[in-house]
């Protein structure tokens, strides 16, 4: 075990424990194979004890003015701020990514924290004109209730802060399981909370195996509300297990981005760009641009830049400062990305660099380019979540949005072009929830993200996304 890593437990009502279940789970560090931890699982009980507490804690909360729970997670963000190079350390350990990656998601923590806590005081409602001098009609917002939550493992802190602070700010409370792969950071996220004095059963933090998790947790009537990000059957399995008691869903479920780039771009400058957003977390991004079409014209040049910046990505244990990307989360990414690579080949796809598993200790697979991959191969048919990047060529503007808008998923997107009047065709035509022109800046903590479709629906971040933790409440005053 690593000596240094987080104490791993459970946050309930306001008690940090190891649960009462026997069972239990082990966290591997990815670059090592090597045993970090042991997580400890929730029994029914204690989730139950969760519910309760995110019920007491709503009541409390809800109540308190904004401008209080504005300092609370002020002093959170401050906390976390002191402490971010050690919880970085402990992101990098459980999800392999390059420590100034994860110093980098601990900033941006802190910064969706600031934002949405400064957001929470702007819940404006409105008042409607009445049809009487003796009436005022008032649309006021109002905490939707107490909020599951459940985070995927590829950023072990944004995923979790974007459910908890966007719920703390508008008043509710939270049960969060994040994932059990990637439990310390998150664990360390609540500390800062529980440290800067939110009051007990406000934030609840839990593990367990993921079905019985959720199942329990959304058969309850205490959670008004649920927010997930993490694949598509897992989203619509829990879209359903919270029909029966009619909760809010917030679905942030994965895409398959294109990155367009036509003849007129800046296509070196859009190569480069590519390669940093694609092999960023080991393409383990929601966001991650993976689909590459190149209009044909500049298809060599793209190639040619491409290529050269991924050259310069060393691979390694992410506490290396000199590793610029790390091994993927879990070994069965790497069978999905031999998997994935295999069928292109067999499609005719030429593999320019990469293709392969990197050394016998750790999940490496080398960074990867794809070229001339026809749009039958599964991995332009289907999210990939991993460092290869699949180029197509293609002739002309009509032709690239049907290709691009072919699949069922709409989250992110990306267009390269020095023409204003074609960005603004092609970002109309996209069916995508983002699109980024000439730029990947697409998630920002005041910008909405989210996407459409089989992407889910909802917003996390911006405006839209505190929205989304507040009802709708009507007062027709007569005097
Ligand atoms: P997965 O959907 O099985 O797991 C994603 C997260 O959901 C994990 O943290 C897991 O613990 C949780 N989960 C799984 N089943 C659950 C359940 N019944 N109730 C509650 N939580 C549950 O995906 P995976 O195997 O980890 O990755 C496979 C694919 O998922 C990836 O290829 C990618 O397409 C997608 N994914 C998307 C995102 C995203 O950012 N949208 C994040 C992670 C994974």
């Amino acid at each position: 075990m690593t000596t240094s890593y987080e104490k791993l437990a459970m946050l309930i009502d306001g008690e940090w424990t190891a649960g009462s279940c026997s069972r239990s789970t082990p966290v591997i560090n990815p670059a090592t194979e090597e045993t970090l931890g042991e997580l400890p699982f929730a029994a029914t009980a204690d989730l139950d004890r969760a519910l309760d507490a995110s019920q007491r804690g709503f009541a409390i909360w809800k109540r308190a003015p904004a401008i209080e729970r504005q300092a609370i997670m002020e002093k959170a963000a401050r906390l976390l701020e002191e402490r971010r190079d050690a919880i970085a350390r402990n992101c990098t350990l459980e999800i392999g990514k390059p420590i100034k990656e994860s110093r980098a998601e601990l900033d941006s923590v802190v910064g969706i924290i600031r934002w949405y806590a400064e957001e929470g005081k702007r819940a404006y409602g409105r008042v409607i004109p009445s049809r009487s001098d003796a009436v005022r009609n008032m649309a006021l917002k109002e905490p939707i209730g107490p909020v599951v939550a459940f985070a995927a493992w590829n950023f072990p802190g944004v995923n979790v802060i974007r459910k908890v602070a966007g719920a703390l700010a508008a008043g509710c409370s939270i049960v969060v399981k994040p994932s059990e792969e990637t439990p310390a950071t998150a664990i360390a996220i609540a500390r800062c909370f529980q440290d800067a004095g939110l009051p007990d059963g406000v934030l609840n933090v839990v593990f367990g195996e993921p079905a019985e998790v959720s199942r329990h947790l959304l058969a309850s009537r205490i959670p008004k509300k649920v927010t997930f990000t993490g694949s598509v059957p897992v989203g619509i399995h829990l879209q359903k297990l919270a029909a029966d008691t009619l909760k809010r869903c917030t679905l942030e479920l994965g895409g398959h981005a294109p990155f367009i780039v036509f003849d007129d771009a800046d296509v070196e400058a859009a190569a480069r760009l590519g390669a940093q957003f694609k092999f960023r977390n080991a393409g383990q991004v929601c966001t991650t641009p993976s689909r590459f079409f190149v209009q044909s014209g500049v298809h060599d040049r793209f190639l040619d830049a491409l290529r050269q910046s991924v050259s310069e990505i060393v691979v390694g244990d992410g506490l290396d400062p000199a590793t610029t990307m790390g091994p993927l989360a879990a070994r069965r990414r790497l069978d999905e990305m031999e998997r994935i690579v295999h069928d292109a080949s067999d499609y005719g796809a030429s593999v320019v660099t990469g293709g392969m598993r990197l050394g016998k200790r750790g999940w490496f697979y080398a960074p990867t380019i794809l070229d001339d991959v026809p749009d039958g191969a599964l991995i332009m048919r289907e999210e990939q979540f991993g460092p290869v990047a699949p180029i197509a060529r293609f002739d002309d503007l009509d032709e690239v949005i049907e290709r691009a808008n072919s699949v069922d998923v709409g989250l992110a997107s990306y267009v390269f072009t020095g023409s204003g009047k074609r960005a603004n065709v092609v970002s109309n035509a996209l069916n995508a929830g983002m699109v980024g022109v000439n730029g990947t800046m697409i998630s920002l903590p005041e910008t909405p993200f989210g996407g459409v479709e089989q992407s889910g629906y909802g917003s996390e971040g911006g405006v839209e996304g505190l929205n989304d933790f507040l009802r709708t409440k009507l007062v027709a005053e007569t005097h």
